[in-house]
């Protein structure tokens, strides 16, 4: 703990991927780990963690890097905390990240952003930008994030590093703060993809506060990697390579798709004729959800409360108008527009059923193959301030990430090679409760 905390001091002057570092607590719950008798070591025993700004931790700052929740001390632990902690993990500090998980870059954060560790004139990703960075820079082994739209895949892509987003309702959401409830998960970020097996195990299965939370059994998702993958029935989407995809992005994967064979894996092409609908359906969807999961940040609950009002309604007005920042504000008013009684049958319903015809392209295809496989993202990292934060130039780099949402897919990204000198992640979808091929498939390749 005292070397990871060092190590942070001195990469932090250059990549930023902490809001708070959590140096006390952590120091004092090594010193309470050291005292643990031998026999009560768990899986993670003394091994430390960082923790996206959105994931609540009791007695420490909780932001979600909004001025909305810059002093917001939870009284409670989310329950994949709780899980941490059981496990023997240490909690160093929590990540800076996109605000409110909305954003591709990290650069919506209240807090400044973060920077790319392969090159800091390159944003890290987003939304979980810091969980990411921290990793690549090797200030922690593992880290959490969260992906309602690809916010640890991407991120674990520009920056080198194994993300992974599970199955919806693998990973408990009670005390995620929620964005898009139908599509957020927890999400791991690790050096291998052993390490990032071991880690989902630790915090995976059913809980009594996450109603969506899965009862299936947890597997042991170390045991599942072999290695090996011959007759493994790889489907390739012909759109995850084509237009609007790098071309030097596409060769890299091209290659992976190689190694891939190599093994003993057959990769065909296969069509997803809905898949260019997924980023629209995504923002309709994410963004109604989200304009009712921040309507409690209303200054009397949570956080931040202004200091211009002289009524209630200028209460709320204000508080939220000073509290949040631009891209949350246009994906409230948005998402807002899209439930409205004169626009919901057009935008949200509508999007609704997109999202049901993508959910049966995808089903097709998993009858006959065992994974999808293609870019995680379209190119790599976005140079710092390169898209003055425009996210219409990300919305259409999210083809790749978003279905694994809208249809509750577990999806993997691992690193399969450079760009100039950037990373670039190969993504791993699966069936849904199977992570266990991903994580294999992923240490195959690795
Ligand atoms: N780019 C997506 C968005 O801005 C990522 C969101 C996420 O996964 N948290 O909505």
């Amino acid at each position: 703990t005292n070397e990871t905390l060092k190590t942070i001091e001195k990469t932090e002057e250059q990549i930023h991927a902490f809001i708070h570092v959590a140096k006390e607590e952590a120091t004092a719950r090594a010193e309470q780990l050291d005292q643990a008798p031998a026999d009560a070591r768990g899986p993670l025993f003394g091994v430390p963690v960082g923790i996206k700004d959105n994931i609540v931790t009791k007695d420490m700052t909780t932001t979600c890097a909004s001025k909305m929740l810059e002093d917001f001390v939870p009284v409670y632990n989310a329950t994949v905390m709780d899980k941490l902690e059981a496990a023997g993990a240490i909690n160093v500090g929590k990540l800076n990240m996109d605000e409110f998980a909305m954003g591709s870059t990290t650069e919506t954060s209240f807090f400044g952003n973060t920077l790319n560790p392969w090159n800091t004139d390159y944003v890290p990703g987003g939304s979980s930008g810091g969980s990411a960075a921290a990793v690549a820079a090797g200030e922690v082994p593992l880290s959490l994030g969260s992906d309602t739209g690809g916010s640890v895949r991407q991120p674990a892509a520009f920056c080198g590093v194994v993300g992974m987003k599970p199955t919806y309702g693998r990973i408990s959401r009670f005390g995620l703060t929620a964005f898009g409830s139908s599509l957020d998960s927890v999400g791991t970020f690790s050096r291998t993809v052993e390490d990032n097996a071991l880690l989902l195990g630790v915090i995976a299965g059913e809980d009594d506060n996450d109603s969506s939370s899965s009862a299936k059994q947890v597997p042991d998702y170390k045991a599942a990697l072999t290695g090996d993958i011959k007759g493994l029935k790889v489907a390739v989407p012909s759109a995850y390579l084509g237009e609007g995809v790098d071309a030097e992005v596409a060769a890299t994967v091209k290659e992976a798709l190689k190694v891939l064979e190599s093994l003993g894996a057959v990769c065909e092409e296969v069509e997803l004729p809905h898949v260019q609908y997924a980023p629209t359906t995504y923002y309709v969807i994410s963004s109604s959800e989200a304009q009712s999961n921040l309507s409690r940040f209303d200054g009397l609950r949570y956080g931040y409360h202004t200091e211009n009002a002289e009524n209630l309604e200028q209460a709320y007005f204000r508080t939220r108008q000073e509290g949040f920042g631009d891209e949350v504000k246009k994906r409230i008013l948005f998402g807002t527009y899209a439930m409205s009684a004169d626009h919901h049958e057009d935008l949200y319903v509508r999007a609704q059923r997109i999202r049901t015809l993508i959910a049966q392209d995808f089903d097709k295809v998993f009858e006959n193959y065992d994974v999808v496989i293609g870019p995680t993202a379209a190119t790599t990292a976005f140079k710092l301030g390169e898209t003055g934060g425009d996210q219409l130039v990300h919305y259409a780099n999210d083809v790749l990430a978003v279905p694994a949402n809208l249809t509750g897919r577990p999806a993997l990204s691992v690193p399969c090679g450079f760009v100039n000198e950037l990373p670039v992640g190969l993504q791993i979808m699966g069936k849904h409760f199977d992570e266990e091929t991903l994580y294999n498939v992923g240490h195959a390749y690795e």
